[in-house]
């Protein structure tokens, strides 16, 4: 669209959101959608999956050499995920606020992890880190065709642009 091209840098920055197994198992995929839809933030794309461990292994790539890698596989694999791409004004900084510290015990109260999480090995959901991961990761988990392109109807209020 005219908006996506037009010079209003960050406005439709991506980032890639999953709900991680444990997410999944204790029903917290309604309250974290929740979440990024109160902020002010625009789902473009969805899906539940379960996720292979080669996937996994390009999602992971800066962390294939840590002690904990083999467990993180064995989480990650344990169940079904639900990714999730949401678009907005510097999504992908603002989403790790609302996801809050890797380690549950630093995130604060009020972020996902700082409500729903008390141990780093479960901690709920994920979040890309900078926007060129972003990128990244968005096109090794949905193919173009999944990504929906919409004007939301309150684009007015929440931006001036
Ligand atoms: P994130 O970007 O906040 O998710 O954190 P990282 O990219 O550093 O790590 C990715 C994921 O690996 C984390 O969300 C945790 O699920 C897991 N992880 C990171 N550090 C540890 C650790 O020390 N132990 C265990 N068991 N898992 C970890
Ligand atoms: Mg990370």
């Amino acid at each position: 669209s005219a908006r996506y091209n037009s010079n209003t840098s960050g406005v439709r920055e991506r980032t890639l959101i999953a709900v991680k197994p444990d997410g999944v198992h204790r029903r917290l995929i309604g309250q974290i959608i929740q979440r990024f839809e109160m902020r002010g933030f625009q789902l473009v794309g969805l899906k539940m999956l379960r996720v292979s461990e080669e996937l996994l292994s390009q999602h992971y790539t800066s962390l294939c050499k840590k002690p904990f890698y083999p467990s993180l596989l064995h989480y990650m694999t344990s169940g079904p995920v639900v990714a999730m791409v949401w678009e907005g004004h510097n999504v992908v900084r603002s989403s790790r606020m609302l996801v809050g510290d890797t380690n549950p015990t630093q995130a604060l109260p009020g972020t996902i992890r700082g409500d729903f999480s008390v141990h780093i090995s479960r901690n709920v959901i994920h979040a890309s880190d900078s926007v060129e991961v972003a990128q990244k990761e968005i096109a090794l988990w949905f193919q173009s065709s999944e990504l929906i392109e919409w004007e939301c109807c309150d684009h007015d209020n929440l931006y001036e642009f």
